[in-house]
């Protein structure tokens, strides 16, 4: 059997890929989420750490879609075709660079392989430069009921520095006509630690954030990294935060946000009082899967397109990230596979153990001895106030919240679809 790619010395075999389809074929209908990669965008920003091509090109994108339903009938064919999704999310990349056509078209072949119930949510990302009336009351129409717009921050310095000019009045544009349209959830996205920004400049971005009255806010941490993103070498290191300025940026998000009435949702996420989210924090039944924060702890996440990552009961999949390479081994009737690992006990509990602290910001007593040796490393956290610790477990302080976002910021950033999100690195 040929082996469909590796992790470290493991290889993960088609074999093994066909044996989680076939358990994911027996499991009752009822969780299932589907992630859509689109990797294309107009042109590339010099911050981005997505997998993306730049093109202009229509028969590109229109390949792309053939591979996509190629990709999404080898797998249906295995797990049973039109089975309900609960969750959809198509991410990229930019997903609003294809035409209103291939918007269209996108759809027909999600919905030929899956059905999406009046229960079900649909999420798109969007980049709000490329965004229409038109377009957004088409992608309304097919059935997206939350909208993402990337904003990154509104200052014309950071803007230039970071090759994304859109002024705040376009932005607003977008926002209020996406409103009007009757989305039932907008969100914007942010970055923190970008070139150019300052206390006041980011303070000044939030300000305007929070005046659109989004119903999320995310708010990422840049990692500069271009030995593995060459593009980044366009980003002149004089001109970044120190590591002290940038949590400094990130603590008036915080601070901006929730005295607004927002709350502060696991890592890097504000939302509304009445949130879902927030409400299953609260109750500690918060997790974090490859589509990013649920209710649902055991949701299995399919994924298509280059770099998509899918979640299968114990196993982690992760698509090849190249484009052509993807479409090759699709074309050829092979999955798509580029790493692959099924954990074992020992690994899902401590990856459970790990979610809960990240989502719920407390580790149960009964869960200490799944983190190992990191569990004795955070109560020494103790001392400088970053964890309080009773006979219930531990619990992260809001200090301590900033320094676990830095943690797992670093972790995701690796790009290694989450297989480190239970394996994060303890500062001194
Ligand atoms: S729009 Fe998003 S995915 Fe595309 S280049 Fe910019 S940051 Fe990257």
């Amino acid at each position: 059997m040929s082996s469909l790619g590796s992790a470290g010395d493991k290889p993960f075999t088609q074999a093994q890929y066909l044996d989680v389809l076939d358990t994911l074929r027996q499991t009752p209908d009822g969780n299932l989420a589907v992630y859509i990669h689109v990797p294309f965008c107009h042109v590339r920003c010099l911050y981005c750490a997505c997998d993306t091509t730049v093109t202009h090109s229509l028969e590109k994108v229109d390949q792309y879609l053939d591979a996509l339903e190629r990709e999404m009938g080898m797998v249906t064919e295995r797990i049973g075709r039109r089975r309900p999704i609960q969750q959809l999310h198509v991410g990229g990349g930019t997903p609003n660079h294809l035409n209103e056509p291939q918007l269209a078209r996108l759809m027909e072949i999600i919905e030929s392989h899956f059905t999406l119930t009046p229960e079900s949510c649909a999420s798109i990302e969007c980049n709000p430069r490329r965004a229409s009336v038109g377009q957004l009351e088409l992608i309304h129409g097919l059935g997206f009921k939350r909208i993402s717009f990337g904003v990154q921050d509104l200052n014309a310095d950071v803007q230039r520095a970071i090759g994304r000019v859109q002024s705040l009045n376009m932005v607003r544009d977008v926002f209020l006509t996406a409103r009007q349209i009757g989305f039932q959830s907008i969100n914007l996205d942010l970055v923190y630690g970008l070139p150019f920004q300052t206390p006041r400049g980011f303070q000044t971005t939030l300000d305007q954030v929070l005046d659109l009255g989004p119903d999320r806010v995310a708010c990422f941490s840049y990692a500069h990294d271009p030995a593995r993103r060459p593009h980044q070498h366009a980003i002149d290191t004089a001109h970044l935060p120190s590591p002290a300025e940038k949590l400094a940026l990130f603590h008036r998000a915080v601070h901006t946000f929730t005295e607004a009435g927002y709350r502060w949702v696991g890592l890097d996420l504000f939302v509304l009082e009445d949130d879902e989210l927030y409400t299953a924090q609260v109750a500690g039944r918060l997790y974090r899967n490859a589509l990013g924060y649920t209710t649902s702890a055991d949701r299995q996440v399919l994924a298509f397109g280059p770099s998509g990552t899918a979640e299968l009961g114990d196993a982690l999949i992760r698509n090849e990230s190249d484009l052509r390479v993807w479409q090759m081994r699709v074309n050829n009737g092979q999955f798509p596979v580029a790493w692959g690992r099924r954990l074992d006990e020992t690994d899902r509990r401590r990856r459970q153990a790990m979610l809960h602290l990240m989502c719920n910001l407390k580790l149960p007593a009964s869960s200490a001895a799944d983190l190992d040796h990191e569990y004795e490393q955070l109560c020494r956290k103790a001392e400088q106030g970053l964890v309080e610790i009773s006979d219930e477990g531990i619990r992260l302080t809001p200090q301590g919240r900033y320094i676990l976002h830095g943690l797992c910021s670093d972790q995701d950033d690796r790009g290694d679809c989450g297989a480190n999100q239970w394996r994060f690195r303890m500062p001194s």
